[in-house]
């Protein structure tokens, strides 16, 4: 059953050979065995899961329940979920008991979904190897000498171990793709404003948006219906008809034209990753697709660009973490500038401070200019050249991240190693185009083979046409179902 398929699990509740409460039993069970070793859950909450599990099969017996009724997931922690532990994995929200819940978790409970936790993930969604969480690293199930990718590593590394079926991230410049490559999972970004991020707690307003993180295109479509929809309530959120994101698996891929951006498959991908890419695309032109290069001439900036706009707008939302109204508060102070002080001083980590300070200083008058708006026009920039290229090809491919996972501590002391994790996701997020990773292979190290990420970018609303690439490669290869050794 840890192997079944959403669409499997769904069946197999339908047809009573299992029910809700056994199902989420069986992970609860494998969360206790495993997660100690993994660190993939920062928390777990039986009895809550019980009762929702309970809730899902009087709607099975009852006949109203959907196609992802009684279905467990993981939520990142940066998904507010009332009356759970909602972290974000800092100290500054160790104790934050959320009254509300999240678009999403609200709309994925309303369809019957059952809840088994709340993953770890990078502080504030701030890192590319879940190594800044304030309840430690979590390792890579691969190979747990090597992390699993961040910022939604917990997300991953549940999902790669078969501690959920399907996981919430979210991604701001890479956290549910490069995760994803990194533990051989499948993982869609949507368009920018497709997914409501009302409580989902802010990072980079402008950037940051939530996906599916799971084990096949089919199972991310299934949620991404679940999760995708308007809401009032988010100022970004587009008011769009309903879609049905499974509606193209189907479809077979002869005329597909897949874009190969040059500025990707240069130099600073490593070799074991290329060998993988390189045969994904054949087996892309086997399926009828044809492969044009294309370029993407700002590729270099993206990075640069990123990291003064993402701290920029990082500095302005976590300016609410101030120990007035929730969260950490020191324990003593001696007036309120200094109560504001020490409580961020205490409650923030070092990366998340180091964002700060980059934000408030490119913001400050007399570099809001020279970096700020130099930043923005850069992004402008970026979406053009997606724009130029959409008009040679349909999909755009190339590989999720220049290498595979890494061992802890290689990049923790060089944040601009760690930040170029991102290279080939960036540039998505500035233009708010949808992209996705989906495993393609393995490359083999001196004594383990670690998972290697296909990325497929798509125009603004394509998401059912990437969710139908992946889908046909995987009715092809057998990657996306290859499960760690350990984990079997
Ligand atoms: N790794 C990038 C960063 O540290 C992206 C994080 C994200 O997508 N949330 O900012």
């Amino acid at each position: 059953m840890i192997h079944a398929s959403l669409k499997q699990l769904a069946q197999a509740l339908a047809e009573k050979r299992i029910s809700a409460v056994e199902l989420s039993q069986l992970y609860l069970d494998r969360i206790a065995q495993l997660n100690p070793g993994l660190n993939a859950y920062i928390t777990t909450d039986p009895q809550r899961t019980l009762a929702q599990a309970r809730a899902a099969d009087a709607r099975l017996a009852a006949g109203t329940a959907g196609p992802l009724t009684g279905i467990p997931l993981a939520h990142k922690d940066i998904f507010c979920t009332a009356g759970w532990l909602t972290t974000c994995a800092s100290k500054m929200l160790a104790n934050f008991v959320s009254p509300y819940d999240a678009h999403v978790v609200e709309k994925l409970n309303a369809a019957g979904m059952v809840t088994l936790g709340k993953c770890n993930m990078d502080e504030f969604a701030m890192g590319s190897s879940n190594e800044t969480s304030h309840f430690g690293p979590v390792k890579n199930p691969w190979d747990t000498r090597c992390v699993p990718g961040g910022s939604s590593g917990g997300s991953a590394a549940a999902v790669a171990a078969r501690l959920a079926p399907i996981a919430t991230g979210t991604d701001t410049g890479g956290s549910i793709r490069q995760p994803a490559a990194l533990c051989n999972l499948t993982g869609i970004k949507p368009t920018y404003g497709v997914v409501s991020r009302y409580g989902m707690i802010a990072f980079a307003s402008s950037l940051d948006q939530a996906g599916p993180m799971g084990r096949s295109a089919e199972d991310c479509a299934l949620l991404l219906n679940g999760m995708a929809g308007f809401d009032a309530r988010d100022s970004t959120s587009l008011e769009r008809p309903a879609e049905d994101y499974t509606r193209s698996l189907a479809q077979p891929l002869a005329g597909l034209r897949i874009g190969l951006p040059q500025e990707f498959f240069a130099e600073g991908m490593d070799d074991g990753v290329r060998v993988a890419i390189e045969a994904a695309l054949a087996e892309y032109r086997k399926l009828g697709a044809t492969t044009v290069e294309i370029n993407l001439p700002n590729t270099q900036l993206s990075v640069p660009a990123y990291y003064v706009l993402a701290p920029a707008e990082a500095s302005s939302n976590l300016s609410r973490f101030d120990g007035v109204r929730y969260g950490h508060r020191a324990a003593e102070y001696s007036d309120l500038n200094d109560m504001y002080a020490k409580t961020r001083a205490e409650g923030f980590g070092a990366e998340v401070k180091r964002r700060i300070l980059i934000g408030t200083y490119v913001l400050s008058h007399g570099y809001y200019d020279a970096y700020y708006l130099q930043a923005q026009k850069i992004r402008r920039l970026i979406a053009r050249d997606f724009e130029e290229a959409f008009k040679h090809c349909d999909l755009i491919a190339g590989p999720t991240t220049p290498g595979v996972a890494f061992p802890f501590g290689a990049k923790s002391q060089d944040p601009v190693q760690m930040y170029l994790s991102d290279i080939y996701t960036i540039s998505t997020n500035l233009a708010g185009l949808p992209g996705m990773s989906l495993p393609c292979g393995f490359s083999e190290t001196a004594d383990k083979a670690l998972p290697v990420g296909l990325q497929l970018i798509g125009n603004y609303f394509d998401e059912a046409r990437m969710l139908n690439a992946a889908h046909q490669y995987q009715q092809v290869t057998d990657w996306h179902s290859r499960i760690p050794g350990d984990m079997q």
